[in-house]
Parts: structure tokens; sequence; C-alpha cells
């Protein structure tokens, strides 16, 4: 695969992207590169069209659409924050030629909304030079808007370029171990599953969890390491997988810590399992209490979800609440729970 991934924007000058609560041509510069990187360590052809500096707007436009026609792309992407006037509109959107809707397209609008994003959808961007003036299959991705702070918040806590590099790469290239079932549906029998025999963790949760932390099994950790849960080390002596940890302090900063050493395994399946393992076994005094007690067979998904977020299993302040709010209620899991209390 040969993909040409414009940084939308010059940097400064002519052609300059918006000014927002934060600046379009660095975030669209933070968001290409880190797809770019993506799409070759998973082997495509990366063909950077990203142009610094134009004496024009026009310059910078032709300048864009020369680097993509010198090669034989399979995608071309343009990387965009939107604005608005009165800085009140938000989400994601994305422009093709003619408005076309490729499964692709729709694809990247949607895993981009699950980070809680008004998904705007596909539109017409015959209009756009760099859609127009392209041989390649074009979209334009506005990933959100940089001047509504609810936006820029939810780009933040998502856990920012990374996550959004990851949301387009898999718009674009879908190979998962759920293949046909739903994701939600493919957890939530591994989950049931395991509730049956032990009773550790209720399947709404699990299945929550698995969604939020692998972004329905598109995360890089979901990909490369099967992991759907960011479990670190605490113990662990099977496999590990090595990436940046996105943590939240108390006061609702965001940090991270690079080479964080990850639980990694063989299949999702097995990553529900340990899942469950871990909430059932985790003590920090050598096992004379354990951090979960109190949720270990709740069958109160709201007090689990509380009880997760009081026991410290996330940094984000909100993680409980999100469970609840962004994912249960909203995708009716508690289904999972069904039969099986
Ligand atoms: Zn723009």
């Amino acid at each position: 695969m040969v993909v040409g991934v414009n940084c939308g924007h010059t940097r400064t000058g002519a052609g300059c992207g918006a000014n927002g609560i934060i600046s379009e041509s660095e975030y669209t510069r933070k968001v290409g590169y880190a797809l770019m990187e993506l799409l070759k360590n998973n082997g495509a052809v990366v063909i950077d069209c990203t142009v610094d500096k134009a004496s024009s707007q026009s310059e910078y436009l032709k300048a864009v659409a020369a680097f993509a026609n010198n090669e034989e792309l399979d995608w071309f992407i343009s990387i965009h924050f939107n604005a608005s006037a009165g800085h009140l509109a938000n989400g994601v959107e994305a422009y093709t030629y003619k408005g076309r809707k490729y499964q692709d397209a729709l694809d990247i609008c949607e895993n981009i909304s699950r980070f809680g994003f008004e998904n705007r959808g596909v539109r017409d961007g015959s209009g756009l030079y760099v859609i127009r003036k392209t041989k390649a299959k074009a979209i334009l991705i506005e990933v959100c808007f940089c001047d509504n702070e609810d936006d820029v918040r939810k780009f933040h806590e998502a856990g920012g370029e990374a996550v959004i590099a990851e949301a387009i790469y898999s718009g674009i290239q879908k190979k998962t171990e759920n293949d046909h079932i739903p994701f939600d549906a493919y957890i939530g029998s591994i989950a049931r599953r395991d509730w049956k025999e032990r009773r550790i963790l209720l399947p709404s949760v699990v299945v929550a969890q698995a969604i939020k932390e692998s972004c329905w099994g598109t995360s890089e950790l979901a990909r490369n390491a099967k992991a759907l849960f960011g479990i670190k080390l605490n113990g662990w002596k099977g496999k590990t997988y090595i990436k940046t940890a996105t943590e939240q302090k108390p006061d609702g900063g965001i940090y991270q810590v690079k080479n964080t050493i990850w639980r990694a395994y063989d299949s999702w399946e097995q990553s529900v399992i340990d899942h469950n393992d871990y909430i059932a076994t985790r003590s920090t005094d050598g096992g004379k209490t354990l951090r979960y007690a109190e949720i270990i067979g709740c069958i109160d998904y709201k007090k689990v979800c509380a009880g997760l977020q009081s026991c410290g299993y996330a940094t984000a302040i909100n993680y409980g609440e999100s469970l609840i709010r962004d994912y249960i209620e909203k995708y009716h899991l508690s289904m999972f729970d069904e039969y099986s209390l």
C-alpha cells in the first residue's frame, strides 16, 4: 500500500492553518507524522506530501498536489483541524470527491467519533483543491475543531495524536481477530462465559472497558500485543510490549511516560481472561487485602464502575463515569449481563 499523507497547511505565513486554542498547523503535523509512523511500521510506503513554507496559498496547494501526483498512491490523506466563526461548532468530518462515501472514509469518521466527538460525516469536498487536483483516492479529514474548548479537551483526554492516528489507520487498514463479528458481541461472549464460571467482573463492564481502552480493538496494543486493556507488568511473567503511556494527574493535566512495559498476549480472549484474573487477584500488600474486593462478583454495573474508579484502576479522573455514560448506557451493554446474573 502506498499512502500520501499531507499535514495540512504551511507552518507559518501564506497557507498557514487556523489559530484556535491549539494551532492547526502544529497539530496537523503531530497527527500526520504519527500516522506516517504507524503506516511505515505496518509495511506501507509513505509519501510525505507536507509543505512547510510557500509564498502564497495557491503555491502551497499546488505544491501539495504535485507531491501527491508524483506517485501512484492508493490513498491521499490530508489532515486538518476545523474552526468556526463563533467557536461553537464541534466534531469530526471528512471530505471526499463528490462526497463519495467510501467505507474507509465512513470508518475513519466513526473511529474518531468514538472518542466523544460528534460525527459530522463524509461531505462533498469537490471544491477543495487537494481533493479535486489529486489523482489518487483522496480524503481530507477535519479531526475536530481546534477553536472549540470541548473538542480540544476531548482530543487530549483521548490520548492526542497517537490515538487519532490509530483511528485513521484502522479506517484504511482493518484486520482484526473478530473479523466479521461485531467487537462488542465478540468480547461480550468471552466475558459472559468467564462470568458464568468464575463470577469476577460483570460482562457489561468488561466490554465497556475493552471498547474504551482499545478503541474497539483498533489500538496499537490491541493490534500488536493482543491486549485490550492497558495492564502494566505488576508481576506479570508472560509476553510484554513497550509503548508510551498516557496518564492523567488529579488536577486533570495529561502527561506521558515513555517506554512503559505492558502485558502482551496471543489473543484477545487471553487478554479478557487475564484482565479478570488481574481484578480477582490484584493486591499491593502481598495478598492480605484484594484491591478490587468490593467489585468482584458485584451485579450492579454502576457500583462496579464507581469501584474501579475509587480502587484506582485508572489515572483518568472520569474513567468510571465515562464507562457508564459513554459505553454501557450508550451501547446498551447491560444486555451482556442478562441471563447471567
Ligand atoms: Zn485546515
